[in-house]
Formats: C-alpha cells, sequence, structure tokens
C-alpha cells in the first residue's frame, strides 16, 4: 500500500515509525528546509510514552529527559499548593519534559533506523481524490498517486484545505508569551510551577531539562510576568503567541486521513497538543495497516473533543477573572490543602489525562 505522509512533526513522524513498524513504507514529507530547532511542546505524557514505546522511541525520550516530580501553585508569591505529580497505574509514572525539537530529532532517528528518511524541501500543493487513490501535486511540479494520505501539516493544513473539511472553532484575542531560559535556583528544577497574579495574570514554568525551563505567560511578557527574582543566566528564545480552540468536523473524507494539530488545535493549558497528535497517529497507523479505517474520525474526534473541553474548562479556570472562576480555584486549592486524597487525585488527573 502507497502511502503518504504529509508533515514531520511529531504526528506525521509518530505516523510514520507505526506504518514502518508494522511493515508498510510510507512516505513522509516536509516543505521546511531541515528539522525543526523550535521547542514548542515541552511535556510528553505517559500514553504517549507507552504508544511510542513499541518502537523503541520512548527509551531515547526518557533517556534524554526530565521527569517532573510535582506541581507547585503560587497565589502571586505565596506558595498556596503543592502536589505530586504521580500515577502508578501508568506506563511511565509522571510527565516527562524534553523540548519538541529533541523529541522530534530521536523520532526522525528511529524512523531512519527503519529504512524511512523524511524527504524535506517537499511541499504538497494540492490533492485530488480519483478512482482507487489519490493524486498528491508537489511544488516541484511532480504528481503522483497514493492509495492513501494522512495529513499531519499542522494547524493551517494543505491536506484539510484540499479536502474541503472545516475547521470551526474560535481565535483568542488575548496575546500570551514564551521563554525559554537557563536558570540556576528559582524556579525549581523538577517542579511544574503555576502562579497566579491577582492582576489575573497567570505565569507557568516548565522544566525542560537540568538547568532549563519553559517560561509561558497569559501576558505579553514572559519573564516580566512572574512576581518572584527569577535565576536566569541566558534567554535562548522569546516570543508571543494565540490561542485558537478549533477541531476539524471530520478528520476522515475518502482516502484522506487528518491527525494533530491538521485536525485540532487548544490552549496550552495542560500542554496536551503534541500529545493528542501522537494518540491520533497511532491509532490511524494501526487501522491503515489493519484495513479498519472506518471508525478512526468518529473516535478520534470523541476523544480529542473531551480533551479539548477539559483543558478549555482549565484554561478558564486558571485565566479567569470571573467569580466563579475565582471562587472554584481557590475551592480546589483549600480542598487540596486539606485533604491528601485530593492531592493525590489532582497529580494522577494531571498525568493521565
Ligand atoms: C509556542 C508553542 C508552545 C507549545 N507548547 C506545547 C506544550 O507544552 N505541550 C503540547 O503538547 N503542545 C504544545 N504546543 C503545541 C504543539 O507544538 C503542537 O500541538 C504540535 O507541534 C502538533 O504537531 P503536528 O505534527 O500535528 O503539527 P506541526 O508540529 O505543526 O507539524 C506540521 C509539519 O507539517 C509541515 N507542513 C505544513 N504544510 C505542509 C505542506 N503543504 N507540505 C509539506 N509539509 C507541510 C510543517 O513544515 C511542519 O513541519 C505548543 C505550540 C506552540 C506554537
Amino acid at each position: 500500500m502507497k502511502v503518504l505522509v504529509v508533515g514531520a512533526g511529531p504526528t506525521g513522524l509518530t505516523a510514520a515509525v507505526e506504518l514502518a513498524r508494522l511493515g508498510l513504507s510510507p512516505r513522509i514529507i516536509d516543505r521546511r528546509d531541515s528539522a525543526s530547532t523550535l521547542s514548542r511542546a515541552v511535556g510528553i505524557t505517559s500514553r504517549s510514552l507507552e504508544l511510542l514505546s513499541k518502537s523503541g522511541v520512548s527509551e531515547k525520550l526518557i533517556a534524554e529527559g526530565i521527569a517532573v516530580q510535582a506541581a507547585c501553585i503560587y497565589l502571586d508569591t505565596r506558595l498556596a499548593l503543592e502536589f505530586p505529580l504521580h500515577s502508578d497505574r501508568t506506563y511511565f509514572p509522571t510527565i516527562l519534559g524534553l523540548p519538541q525539537d529533541r523529541t522530534e530529532s530521536l523520532m526522525a532517528q528511529v524512523l531512519s533506523g527503519m529504512g524511512v528518511e523524511v524527504e524535506y524541501q517537499k511541499e504538497l500543493t494540492f490533492l485530488t481524490e480519483s478512482e482507487g487513490g489519490v493524486v498528491a501535486q508537489f511544488d516541484t511540479g511532480e504528481e503522483e498517486r497514493f492509495d492513501l494520505v494522512i495529513g499531519a501539516d499542522g494547524i493551517h493544513s494543505t491536506v484539510r484545505e484540499a479536502a474541503g473539511i472545516n475547521y470551526p472553532g474560535f481565535d483568542l484575542e488575548e496575546e500570551w508569551s514564551i521563554a525559554d531560559v537557563d536558570t540556576d535556583g528559582w524556579p525549581p528544577k523538577r517542579k511544574f510551577t503555576l502562579v497566579k497574579m491577582a492582576s489575573g495574570v497567570v505565569a507557568v514554568a516548565v522544566p525542560l531539562g537540568e538547568g532549563r525551563h519553559r517560561l509561558v505567560a497569559s501576558c505579553e511578557d514572559a519573564i516580566g510576568a512572574f512576581p518572584m527574582t527569577l535565576d536566569i543566566k541566558r534567554v535562548r528564545r522569546q516570543g508571543t503567541f494565540k490561542i485558537s480552540v478549533r477541531q476539524a468536523e471530520t478528520y476522515s473524507k475518502g482516502r484522506i486521513h487528518l491527525a494533530g494539530d491538521a485536525a485540532h488545535c487548544h490552549s496550552p493549558v495542560g500542554g496536551r497538543g503534541m500529545n493528542l497528535g501522537i494518540a491520533d497517529a497511532a491509532e490511524l497507523a494501526a487501522r491503515v495497516v489493519a484495513g479498519r479505517l472506518t471508525g478512526y474520525s468518529e473516535l478520534r474526534h470523541r476523544v480529542d473533543k473531551k480533551v479539548i473541553d477539559v483543558t478549555e474548562h482549565g484554561r478558564k479556570i486558571v485565566t479567569g477573572q470571573s467569580l466563579k472562576a475565582r471562587f472554584e480555584f481557590r475551592a480546589l486549592i483549600a480542598a487540596a490543602n486539606s485533604l491528601p486524597a485530593v492531592r493525590r487525585k489532582l497529580g494522577q488527573f494531571a498525568v493521565e489525562l
């Protein structure tokens, strides 16, 4: 079977690795000149590690990543809650911190070991379904027929456009900021830290490796947003971004199937974007090989929708300034502080989501 995977982000790479592991030889293309150097997603969930363990990718990720041990919540400068990020019901007991460019690089290494190389500088420009196949057109002017196409080409997916699949949802107006920094001292090394300010701004620090952190804030300055002094040795990258919450109306149309950001996007609260893409891709690859594509769209649409709804609810509680949002946030902290079982459940929920 001739399969084309469009996009060599974490979703496309997972699809290609799983297809190759299960005996197919997919083509995987990306319009970039070479592998990405952007650190984007920094938290790998246990579910992703479990899915990637069969190909040997997880071993490499775990060897290089940092196990995040606990979460701390500050109200301005006061530590209001700390709980362990731990589940003993999962493949990996916590969340693994690793920059996305390293995750992609380790996936590409495993793929290469299976005899499949990413074809960079190759852009899909259009797709046409014809009897018995899909004809892909590339920026080089070439055309080629495939039995099946996987659109893992991100939020502005050409595959989704060409298939005429709608991507309904909304875009948030406010600008968020991000910074990757080398640190020494505060923020804590193996802890996820969330600071909620009385002003309504929320700032988050996630460990990326020994002495390296990702900072994110719901305002334009991820470093200045923190009310405490950060021990920053070097700023590696800084920028702003906007949040969209969207989901494709269907993930499958004929021989064309969507996965990852091409199928859905949401806020970074909960850090699930990349992980949902990995799960979509693993499910899709297994179904391609088993010839069971019916039901892929329904299943993944339902599962992803649940996670999008939970993360949206989380974003509103964490960043919300309404009385209800503030009450829910403080009630959660009070309950967790007085009941060890609630602290344990919170940690389990974060690891298992
Ligand atoms: C600043 C930032 C921080 C983030 N933080 C987190 C986080 O902490 N946790 C988390 O889980 N997620 C996070 N995300 C989201 C996460 O990065 C994405 O969900 C993830 O990259 C999606 O992977 P993907 O493979 O589906 O798409 P992408 O990573 O976007 O990959 C798509 C690939 O397709 C290629 N492509 C596009 N069009 C074409 C074409 N026509 N032809 C050929 N190739 C094409 C692109 O070059 C790209 O390489 C963050 C995102 C951003 C921007």
